[in-house]
């Protein structure tokens, strides 16, 4: 049998003692530093070469050609014209992704990037598939 002091001690413990739990959602959550959440893309360092595309486990990445291609650079006189670079975009469906990081690491122009962005639940599916251009 527990002996009544001993319950009364551990009662008066705990008062005082910080919550082992948090008030999310009505405080702010504190995030780990190493805490993988959505992934992010900047269309600009991309080179469509898609070995993310290759690298993820879940089909959640896609690459495609941008519809709107930037112009060709102007052509200097007596040198050939230089292709234009050719722009990408992302469609990444956040209800597929496992968010593992690993279209982050094999990117080799780190143009994925791994954000500390959580609060992705949404009541319609269609708003998990975003598209980022
Ligand atoms: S984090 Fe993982 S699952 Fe999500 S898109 Fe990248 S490789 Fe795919
Ligand atoms: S790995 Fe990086 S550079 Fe290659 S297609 Fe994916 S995002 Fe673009």
């Amino acid at each position: 049998m527990i002996h009544p002091a001993r319950v009364f001690r551990e009662v008066i413990k705990h008062l005082f003692r910080k919550p082992a739990t948090c008030a999310y959602p009505f405080e702010k959550a504190k995030i780990m530093p190493d805490f993988r959440g959505r992934i992010d893309f900047d269309s600009s360092k991309c080179i469509g070469c898609q070995m993310c595309v290759r690298a993820c486990p879940s089909k959640a990445i896609e690459i495609p050609l941008s519809k709107v291609q930037p112009p060709a650079p102007a052509q200097i006189e007596g040198q050939p014209p230089v292709p234009a670079k050719k722009k990408f975009d992302c469609i990444m469906k956040l209800d597929h992704c496992v968010y593992c990081a690993q279209c982050v690491e094999v990117c080799p122009k780190k143009a994925l990037i791994m954000t500390q962005d959580f609060e992705l639940a949404h009541v319609d599916r269609k708003e998990l598939r975003r598209h980022y251009t």
